[in-house]
């Protein structure tokens, strides 16, 4: 750091400190590079922490009856993650908590005849198996399912966990910076001192505050948006698609753990339920959250709470009849999710990454794919040949004047009033 120099400077800043940047932060600092983390708010904190923490195979975009070009490039997420929490993979992941081995898969009778064929080809049944009736587990052990139970050999995660544990490793470089705005510095701008540095960070609405850095790293989510048009850049263009998932609360014996997708007619499982641990600070009790995603999140967009809480009730009444819900309570979060703009408006299949002008700007698209997307940002740097090992140099990080960022409280965590 030049004494001389009034503004704070870094080679790499990574905006958004969700899953995209804290794994790219990871990947990022372990080769060596000079990069730091500014996250708004708290980390994990939109839709990262509100992810129902399912490490996709693709299983469940092969649901159709066919592998789709999506469901292959998803394939080694899981064995990627697996290594993680292995403390053998390319990020430590080793303190995090793994909520469940397995997801399951359930359908109804009717349902199962029309797709066991496909289930039993030898492409699926690599990735799942049927249980038998002896090994079903809660809430479908007992005689008044009868459907059929599916086991994939793909993780849920503590989400919170995974974010918490990554700040820890590398909490000596994560700032809480809300930053404004971007803007590219011109040759003619460039003092002999700085002149290696592109961009200039604006943070906290404060024109005095200022950050420079060599390359930019956009990995803020739906803050990418934002940030792309403060440097009058219309490429990537970013799509929003809206969720609307219901939760709802009891206790463990009302609610058993569960980590399942209920197949319907469509690719999307009509509902997929995660469940998550709850301290009740009051009683010093634990309390199960069923977090359901989906379709009745998608179909949910629009309805005020009430009526996606009531739809939820009735569904759920009618997927597991022999369950009684009286006494669980509810809400329900909307959340978008933040993605390149697809022509059609459709999921895109890919995580993005692109470059123009020393600002890279990149989506996982799921969260399951961060890996897949810092494969990317790090070829587009090595490109760069931007200065490796600064050894010099990473002590530097301690001289930021800002705030520490802490991890988000999780979706459930944040609800005021249950209904
Ligand atoms: C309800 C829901 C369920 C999902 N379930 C799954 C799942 O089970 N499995 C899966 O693989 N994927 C899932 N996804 C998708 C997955 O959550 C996302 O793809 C992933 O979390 C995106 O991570 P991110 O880091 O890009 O964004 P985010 O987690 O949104 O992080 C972006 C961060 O940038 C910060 N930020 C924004 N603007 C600024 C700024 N100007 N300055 C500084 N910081 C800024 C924000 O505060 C935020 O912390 C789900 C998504 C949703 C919404």
């Amino acid at each position: 750091m030049n004494k001389a120099r009034q503004t704070e400077a870094v080679d790499i800043a990574i905006i958004g400190g969700g899953i995209a940047g804290l794994w790219t932060l990871a990947r990022l600092r372990h080769s060596g590079y000079q990069a730091f983390l500014l996250e708004a708010d708290q980390l994990g904190g939109v839709q990262s922490n509100a992810s129902q923490g399912i490490i996709h195979g693709g299983t469940k975009y092969a649901l159709t009856g066919k592998l789709t070009h999506s469901s292959q490039a998803i394939q080694q997420m899981p064995k990627r993650w697996q290594d993680c929490l292995n403390g053998q993979g390319e990020v430590d992941l080793s303190q995090a908590r793994v909520l469940s081995e397995h997801q399951f898969l359930w359908s109804n009778k009717s349902l199962a005849t029309k797709i066991t064929g496909f289930f039993a080809s030898k492409v699926m049944s690599s990735r799942m198996k049927k249980l038998p009736i002896d090994d079903f587990v809660a809430p479908f052990n007992q005689k008044n399912f009868k459907g059929d139970l599916y086991q994939l050999d793909e993780p849920v995660l503590d989400i919170q966990s995974v974010i918490d544990t990554l700040r820890k490793q590398y909490s000596e470089v994560i700032f809480q910076a809300d930053i404004q705005g971007l803007a590219r510095i011109s040759t003619a701008q460039k003092s002999n001192d700085d002149h290696v540095y592109n961009i200039a960070l604006s943070y906290e609405n404060d024109a005095s505050k200022k950050l420079l850095a060599k390359v930019v790293v956009l990995t803020s989510g739906s803050g990418n948006e934002c940030l792309l048009s403060s440097l009058k850049q219309s490429q990537p263009e970013m799509q929003r698609r809206p969720l609307y998932m219901p939760m709802l609360k009891a206790s463990e014996n009302i609610l058993p753990k569960m980590y399942a997708h209920c197949l319907g007619a469509s690719a999307l499982p009509k509902m997929t339920i995660t469940s998550h641990t709850l301290d009740v600070q009051e009683t010093n009790a634990k309390q199960t959250v069923w977090y359901l995603g989906g379709e009745i999140a998608e179909q949910g967009v629009g309805r005020s709470l009430e009526e996606q809480v009531n739809i939820a009730k009735k569904e759920l009444a009618s997927l597991m009849p022999w369950m009684d819900f009286s006494t669980c309570q509810w809400s329900a979060l909307a959340i978008d999710r933040a993605e390149p703009k697809m022509p059609d408006g459709s999921r895109p299949v890919e995580p993005w990454v692109s470059y123009e002008q020393d600002i890279i700007s990149a989506w996982p698209v799921k969260l399951a794919m961060a890996p897949v997307m810092v494969d990317k940002i790090i070829l587009q740097l090595e490109a760069l040949a931007i200065d490796k090992n600064s050894s010099a140099r990473a002590s530097e990080a301690s001289l930021l004047d800002l705030p520490k960022a802490k991890t988000s409280p999780l979706p459930w965590e944040k609800v005021q009033h249950w209904i």
